[in-house]
């Protein structure tokens, strides 16, 4: 695998996250996606980045990576950085993501879909100062693209009639790589609505390199404490059986995302005032 330093344009990038992990992508999931070139690594100022996979769906360019860029032996924040470092150069403008996640809430059964409009960070250890552009104020008054938003809960609904799917929810990002004990739970209870290690810091990079985010987040077991205890096999079942179904919501929704800046993400990026 060579190393690139010029990165491909593109507009539109799906973070694969552990919900699609087990699916090839983009591969059949849409009959419209063409892979136009895969293992593609580039230089970037925090090391070589994880590979990319640059296809075509829809008229657009867009550049997949998969399982947020994580690998073993680099800090997830720093592996975040490397990402967007290569999204900023490729000029993307439109970022999808997945994932699965636990249940804070009761009301909340594995198997169901969240697209969720907010977070709260409790990561400890990811780079927390470090960005990729630098030189703006990133206001995290709609931290999640509204256009990104419907398209994936709309694809979800259409792909996956007899699931649940939330329009909405809180997503507490925990540092991980551990689940969270009891008394974290009825910690987190507080804060929100799914748990899990991802969307932060990838949702305010996004925003540093002025592209909008949104994500959908598949309820993979319960927080501990809430309802039952989960059962191992019954998470991977879900992580093996839904990685198809995640996969084209993801490829769909890309498609379905719209052309022209019809939501606010851009306007809540303004110039620093600290020099
Ligand atoms: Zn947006």
């Amino acid at each position: 695998m060579s190393v690139a330093v010029a990165v491909p344009a593109a507009t539109r990038a799906v973070i694969g996250g552990s919900g699609s992990l087990a699916a090839d992508f983009p591969g059949d999931l849409h009959p419209e996606a063409r892979v136009v070139e895969g293992d593609l690594v580039f230089e970037t100022p925090w090391g070589d980045s994880p590979p990319f996979t640059l296809f075509e769906l829809g008229g657009h360019v867009a550049l997949h990576v998969r399982m947020h860029g994580w690998r073993a032996g680099v800090s997830r924040g720093r592996a975040s950085r490397q990402v967007f470092s290569v999204l900023h150069r490729a000029g993307v403008r439109r970022i999808l993501s997945d994932a699965g996640v636990g249940s804070l809430d009761h009301l909340l059964d594995p198997g169901d879909l969240v697209v969720v409009d907010d977070f709260v960070d409790q990561t400890t250890d990811r780079d927390r100062y470090g960005v990729v552009v630098g030189d703006h104020l990133l206001i995290m008054r709609d931290p999640v693209c509204a256009a990104g938003r419907e398209a994936l809960v709309g694809c979800a609904r259409r792909l996956a009639p007899a699931r649940r799917v939330f329009a909405r929810g809180t997503y507490v990002v925990t540092e991980g790589p551990r689940f969270e004990s009891p008394a974290e739970v009825r910690h987190l209870q507080s804060m929100g609505d799914v748990i899990g290690q991802s969307f932060c810091p990838e949702v305010w990079l996004a925003r540093d390199i002025g592209a909008c985010y949104a994500g959908i987040y598949l309820i993979v077991n319960y927080g501990e404490g809430v309802v039952q205890e989960w059962e191992h096999d019954v998470l991977a079942q879900i992580f093996h059986e839904d990685a198809g179904l995640m996969g084209r919501i993801l490829l769909n929704a890309l498609a379905a995302l719209p052309d022209d800046d019809d939501c606010r993400c851009r306007e809540l990026r303004k110039p620093t005032l600290l020099g």
